[in-house]
């Protein structure tokens, strides 16, 4: 689904499941040998914490993060084709490479028929690079003649829609490639309506800028003035390499990049969007054609198979404006140019690697500091997983995620939700009108683990082993029209936004649901560890996503997923004043990268962190209690269960992170580094302070001891 409203409220930043890769060196060399099944590569070894890890010449008490990963991280460090090394990044190479084993026996059974042949044919056009070479240039020209019929703005509509439905901005949110998952001039899908959450209406999103957030466009230092030149500069390569004199090509990327400055400089910025009431305007159809009248809004909504409906929720007014402005001065030929660099932009990493490669080396090595690409196979995996996740998301389950994971993994939920029930209960700043209110929605949350209970049916979506792009532009369609097919229609809180093996959770307030993919469901978070361990580290994330119903934009949403105040205004000011204490807390300067973290903008994912680690300690005391045992005697390895619960959460956060992405992160993304993530929750926990012995006044000590849940 369409999910500006949808508030950040996943568990891991953007960066993250692009960034997954262990080794350059890959354990698969080469491309599918035809005719034969490849044997099954072995699964690699995951990583979990272990005692041997911790570095005892760093104090516990003075930095945690430190403490607990600067042995491992000396010990893996950052590979050519990664923003990041992690202690995830085992993990995504396992995930990736159960993926691998099916697609690759999928692709080799000439027999294989249904979904089977898709995901095998759709693997396969990916990793052909002989004909992507051969042929990737071909595969533009159907956009490309679209866009060159465009006459005057009269034509923009149609031309537009054909463009959101081969490259809508809609279906690939979740999928985690930010750079992947915008479309020229504006977005448009379903939305829940804000008022009432039992219905899908359709919304109209500011966009149509292809750089990560609007700081880039705006900011004036000097490292955003010369991103902004290299980013020209890209823009021009790209058009070049279409086939455009190097002359046409810049005065070309001189036109992409005003019309994007423009709309940049009447976007909103991503703090107040978390503002939910900032983004819920109501327009009708007469109000859109009267705000924008150049555009011809009727056609493009027949062009998209849009039903008609009452109203459409406009994120920012102001947009429209900015739009209609352009609409209005701009000539045909801008437009052209505009929409090339968004066509030859978007299907850039389904050609031949010349296209491939320049795309990477802005957005990813320029961006993010990362030179080299991820081995093919694990990009043709990252792919399929993406167009046809829930086809391909069978065979991971079937290997990683059993019965008894499952069954696990639903009680450490129930476990959480129930210490948040008794952490509701006891709070002295909330009043019982407000309590009676949050237990009622804590109880309406639909808790989803794994995978759907119902695969989606891609059997309309034709699959040809030898055009990736047309394969890439097929699903997309699909899933735009499915999505488009939503609106107006009652809900449906069975659906996954992600699929089973992402390496990542969500908490969905309109829904009031809280997803747990089985690919998250795997250690260094969960499995085959002690008690202390699971809760520490894969009980926090489980935590986090429950507490996001009620952090700073959660607490807004009702039982029913509705935007309504449920709460007194004493108790809403006295959340605020709690609230205030992580904010502060969060905002700082971080001297090493040169930036500044704008704690209002990670406010939730912060009050989620905090919130999240303290209901897993609680619900593992409970355990511990009801068992008869102590958190606080030392076990076999030295180690008490609550130091094991802290290492454990620690170390399921531990990484390197390039500066180059570490700076993108803090500007633009709603999750803080995970250095603080580790650090700035357990200094604010007495439970921390007991169990390594800290003194008030050292660091992991922090003064005042910020709590809201
Ligand atoms: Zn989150």
């Amino acid at each position: 689904m369409f999910r500006w409203f949808a508030l950040p409220c996943c568990l891991l930043c953007l960066l993250l499941p692009s960034l997954a890769q262990v080794k350059s060196a890959s354990p698969f060399p080469g491309a599918l040998s035809a005719g034969a099944t490849p044997a099954a590569a072995e699964l690699p070894k995951l990583e979990k914490f272990d005692p041997s890890l911790v570095d005892k010449t760093k104090n516990a008490c003075g930095d945690f993060y430190q403490y607990t990963c600067s042995k491992w991280v000396a010990a893996h460090p950052i590979t050519p084709d990664m923003p990041v090394s992690s202690t995830d990044l085992p993990l995504f190479l396992y995930n990736q490479t159960i993926l691998r084993n099916a697609l690759d026996a999928a692709a080799a059974n000439k027999q294989a028929t249904g979904t089977q042949r898709q995901i095998g044919d759709y693997y396969q056009s990916c990793m052909d690079e002989k004909t992507r070479n051969a042929d990737g240039k071909a595969w533009l020209q159907p956009s490309l003649n679209t866009i060159a019929s465009l006459k005057s703005s009269k034509d923009l509509p149609r031309v537009v829609a054909y463009l959101h439905l081969n490259f809508p901005a809609a279906s690939d949110l979740w999928n985690n490639d930010d750079n992947y998952s915008k479309a020229p001039m504006f977005g448009f899908g379903p939305a829940q309506d804000l008022a009432d959450a039992s219905k899908m209406v359709a919304g109209i999103d500011q966009g149509g800028m292809a750089l990560p957030s609007l700081d880039y466009y705006l900011d004036n230092s000097d490292h955003s003035k010369e991103l902004r030149a290299k980013y020209v500069q890209h823009v021009q390569k790209m058009f070049e390499l279409a086939g455009d004199s190097s002359q046409k090509a810049a005065a070309e990327a001189k036109t992409v990049m005003e019309i994007e400055t423009a709309l940049a400089k009447a976007s909103m910025d991503n703090v107040t969007r978390r503002d939910p009431k900032a983004i819920y305007n109501k327009r009708t159809l007469q109000q859109l054609n009267a705000a924008v009248p150049d555009f011809g809004w009727d056609e493009y909504l027949q062009q998209m198979g849009a039903p008609s409906v009452p109203f459409y929720i406009v994120s920012t007014p102001a947009f429209l404006d900015a739009l209609e402005q352009q609409i209005k001065t701009r000539s045909p030929q801008d437009w052209q140019a505009y929409l090339r660099w968004w066509a030859i932009h978007r299907s850039a990493p389904y050609l031949g690697s010349d296209f491939e490669k320049a795309h990477f080396d802005f957005f990813r090595t320029t961006l993010t500091g990362t030179p080299q690409m991820l081995p093919l196979w694990r990009r043709c995996v990252a792919s399929t997983d993406n167009y046809l996740g829930e086809a391909l998301g069978q065979a991971y389950v079937n290997v990683a995620f059993p019965q008894e994971s499952k069954q696990r993994a639903n009680e450490l939920v129930t476990q959480i939700r129930a210490a948040l029930v008794a952490e509701i209960q006891q709070l002295d700043w909330m009043s019982d009108a407000t309590k009676k209110q949050a237990l009622i929605k804590q109880s309406a949350t639909l808790q989803k683990i794994g995978y759907p209970d119902q695969w989606r049916d891609y059997s309309s979506v034709k699959i040809v082993p030898d055009n990736y792009l047309a394969n890439v532009n097929a699903a997309n369609a699909f899933e735009m029209h499915r999505q488009i097919a939503k609106i107006g229609k009652p809900v449906d809180r069975n659906e996954w936004t992600m699929t089973p093996p992402t390496i990542n959770a969500y908490e969905d307030p309109q829904m009031n649901t809280i997803n747990f993919p089985a690919g998250i469901m795997q250690l260094p978070n969960f499995g085959n560890q002690d008690d202390a361990s699971n809760f520490g580290a894969i009980g926090m994330v489980i935590g986090h996503e429950t507490i996001h119903g009620f952090d700073d934009q959660g607490r807004k949403f009702d039982a029913q997923g509705n935007l309504r105040d449920w709460w007194t205004p004493e108790d809403a000011k006295r959340y605020d004043e709690k609230d205030k204490c992580i904010v502060d807390q969060y905002s700082q300067e971080i001297p090493e990268y040169g930036v500044k973290q704008n704690g209002n903008l990670t406010a939730g994912e912060d009050t989620a962190d905090n919130g999240g680690i303290h209901l897993a300690m609680l619900a593992l005391e409970k355990q511990y209690k009801a068992q008869g045992k102590s958190l606080d005697t030392p076990e076999a390895d030295g180690l008490t269960a609550r130091q094991r619960f802290f290492l454990a959460y620690a170390f399921s956060w531990c990484e390197d992170v390039r500066p180059e992405a570490a700076r993108s992160q803090v500007v633009s993304n709603p999750h803080s580094l995970a250095q603080f993530r580790v650090n700035r929750p357990l200094s604010n926990m007495p439970e921390f302070q007991q169990a390594f012995g800290c003194k008030d006044g050292q660091p992991m000590v922090h003064n005042p001891q910020c709590r809201v849940w």
